[in-house]
């Protein structure tokens, strides 16, 4: 299966091999970020975004085909990003992969971004169905109970910004440059978690929910109350974000477990993790912890497959591909596209 992913900031292609037993392999990922172009405008621009997808693709997926040693015509199938994400760069990732479907007379697969987030432990761990994904990436924060390809059902998520968001504009306000996630963290290190307690909003209701633009404002007011900031009061400030936000990611990945082990009460306990937040050594560290303490298993992908890249949709499409699935060519673009939506059941509008 080849993969293709242009869904926000990274232009990417990669082979994946799915075999008759289920495991997967991946033959090559090839992941080009823009971070560069967009880093002067403290965030991605969807025009620039689009223009470079245009500019890259052809290169990424050349160059995905040579590392997998395998000519187009031997692919099985292709599969893109169908959304949701940035329309302009979506249609440049879909387009493309529609254009090699038609010419090689090859099945498409237009695949859920999320879907590649949600599956992505099935490729590197082998992870059996139903299990828990906690989604924190740049766009998103959410649970997901997955029951299998196609069957999801949303738990709960941020009722505001997305995690990576608030790590963004907390690193912004404290002039720690973009992403701020791994700005943030490293400034962190040499600050002192407890010398401000920041809220941890929502945090009292039983509901699956997240809300982190409260916390932001209070970082903000916080920064503006000590200004001019002294490198020690932005190490404070960063780790005391940090430990607010892993205080709130921990209690709800304990009550999210608590509620899977009620209501799977045979399955073991299973909290699978994706997007670029993953990466925070903190809060994986504080999840490990929730795990262990609740006898259930966490799996954290390597955090190149957490962050956005094609392995992810060349196997959600192999995953899809193997039930039977594959899409029309005039398959829609989408922006929006939440993940427990009917028409995200395989075969539903199958070609
Ligand atoms: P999406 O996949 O939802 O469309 P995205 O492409 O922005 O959004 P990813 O590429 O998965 O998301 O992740 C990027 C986000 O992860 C950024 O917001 C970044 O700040 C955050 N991030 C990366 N590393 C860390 C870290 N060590 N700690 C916290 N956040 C991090
Ligand atoms: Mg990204
Ligand atoms: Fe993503």
């Amino acid at each position: 299966m080849l993969g293709i992913e242009t869904s926000c900031d990274e232009t990417a292609a990669s082979v994946v091999v799915r075999d008759e037993s289920g495991r997967g392999r991946i033959r090559s990922n090839v992941v080009r970020s823009q971070l560069d172009e967009h880093a002067a405008f403290g965030g991605v621009v969807p025009e620039l975004a689009a223009r470079a997808h245009v500019e890259w693709l052809d290169h990424i997926i050349a160059q995905a085909m040579d590392e997998a040693g395998l000519a187009l015509d031997e692919v099985d199938a292709i599969a893109a990003t169908a959304g949701p994400g940035l329309i302009g760069g979506v249609l440049v990732g879909l387009t493309t992969a529609k254009a090699l479907a038609a010419s090689l007379g090859k099945p498409l697969l237009a695949v859920n971004h999320l879907e590649g987030h949600a599956l992505t432990a099935r490729l590197t761990d082998g992870v059996a169905f139903p299990y828990l994904m906690l989604l924190v990436s740049g766009g998103h924060s959410q649970f997901v109970l997955v029951r299998g390809v196609g069957d999801y059902e949303r738990w709960g998520g941020t009722i505001d910004d997305a995690l990576g968001e608030a790590f963004d504009k907390v690193a912004k306000l404290l002039s720690l440059g973009h992403p701020g996630g791994p700005a943030v963290e490293r400034i962190a290190r040499s600050g002192d978690p407890k010398r401000f307690k920041f809220p941890r909003p929502l945090l009292r209701e039983e509901r699956l929910d997240f809300s982190f633009s409260g916390l932001k404002t209070a970082v903000r007011l916080q920064a503006e109350a000590l200004a001019p900031l002294s490198d020690q009061d932005v190490a404070d400030i960063a780790a005391s974000f940090q430990a607010a936000v892993t205080d709130i990611v921990a209690t709800r990945s304990r009550q999210a477990l608590e509620r899977f082990k009620a209501e799977f009460g045979g399955a073991p306990a299973q909290l699978v993790v994706a997007g670029g937040v993953a990466a925070n050594q903190e809060i994986s560290a504080a999840l490990r912890a929730v795990v262990a303490e609740i006898g259930a298993r966490l799996v954290v992908p390597p955090i190149a497959l957490c962050t956005d890249n094609g392995a992810m949709i060349a196997w959600a499409g192999a995953e899809r591909l193997a039930l039977g699935a594959h899409d029309k060519l005039d398959v829609a673009a989408r922006p929006r596209w939440p993940l427990d939506t009917p028409d995200m059941k395989v075969n539903s509008d199958a070609a």
